[in-house]
């Protein structure tokens, strides 16, 4: 009717409005963020708990536009998500990454394995798997060395059958890691029945181990599941020496945090792992 009509305008608010604009910049700025250089990649060490060294890094997408400043992934992933560029920006970050990392292994230094986070418009993007296998051929990276960190979500929105895709990424030599694990969905079907060689303890969950009875008993069940499953555990969002020893009596393999680095540029990165 033309009442509802009308209540339906009044409904689309300044703020709405200020919203709509503000993605509309972003969507401009994230089309062009390859052709102004406004797009980096940041690197976070992964350490190995038993040896207290380096053993991987994961790329985190960084955007700095000259007129919006800088903006946080929790704001422009999403765009980049719905409006499809996160396959060109993510295209061009895992090339970078690979790139990065095959630098360090023709170094001589001990190889690393480099993290990238796959969204799932990428897992249901028909070109997906030969984009990989380009940028690998390309770059000259072994493929060992790259691990695709993805979120159950992600894997229960597949399109096509997601064993099937991960057995096919796996078949071309790539790591994949469960990402943000014990967060939404955590069907224990994807630990048993598909090619998962780490998952991530997610944030949440981390935060509260040292205070929580609960949180800690929980992050000691995923780690023993997995190690049952010859799956490695990564602790995510680790902050504090306290977390780290309990982390450490729980028989977690590795750990990403603020405790040991936050996310790095590729120089400073490279500075840590020569220094070790
Ligand atoms: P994520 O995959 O869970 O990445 C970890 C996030 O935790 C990063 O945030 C990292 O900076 C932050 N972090 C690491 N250690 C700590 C810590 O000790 N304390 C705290 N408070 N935070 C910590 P960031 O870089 O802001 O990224 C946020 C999310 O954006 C990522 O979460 C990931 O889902 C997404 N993202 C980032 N880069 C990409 C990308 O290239 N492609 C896709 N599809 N998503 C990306
Ligand atoms: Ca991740
Ligand atoms: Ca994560
Ligand atoms: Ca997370």
């Amino acid at each position: 009717s033309k009442e509802a009509g009308k209540n339906r305008y009044t409904m689309f608010d300044s703020s709405m409005e200020d919203e709509l604009n503000r993605n509309i910049s972003i969507i401009e700025v994230l089309r062009n963020a390859i052709d102004n250089n406004e797009i980096y990649v940041k690197y976070q060490p992964q350490y190995e708990l038993k040896s207290n060294t380096i053993i991987g890094f994961e790329a985190l997408m960084r955007i700095k536009s000259n007129r919006l400043g800088p903006l946080s992934p929790d704001e422009f992933i999403p765009v980049a998500e719905e409006s499809g560029l996160i396959i060109e920006l993510s295209h061009w970050l895992i090339k970078e990454a690979c790139k990065f990392n095959k630098k360090l292994i023709d170094y001589g230094i001990p190889p690393k394995f480099v993290s990238v986070n796959i969204s799932s418009v990428q897992i249901n993007h028909p070109g997906f798997v030969e984009s990989l296998s380009e940028i690998l051929e390309e770059t000259g990276l072994p493929p060992e060395y790259l691990v695709l960190e993805i979120t159950e979500s992600t894997l229960v929105s597949s399109i096509t059958d997601a064993t099937k895709l991960l057995n096919n990424l796996q078949k071309i030599g790539l790591k994949i890691s469960l990402d943000d694990f014990g967060t939404g969905y955590s069907s224990l079907n994807y630990l048993t029945r598909m090619p998962i060689n780490t998952l991530k303890i997610d944030k949440s969950f981390i935060d509260h181990i040292c205070t929580s009875k609960k949180d800690a008993h929980i992050a000691e069940l995923i780690i023993s599941l997995a190690h049952n499953l010859q799956i490695k555990v990564v602790a995510e969002g680790v902050e504090n020496e306290d977390q780290l020893a309990l982390l450490r009596e729980k028989k977690c393999d590795y750990v990403q945090g603020y405790v040991f680095a936050p996310p790095l540029h590729p120089e400073e990165l490279e500075d840590l792992i020569k220094k070790e």
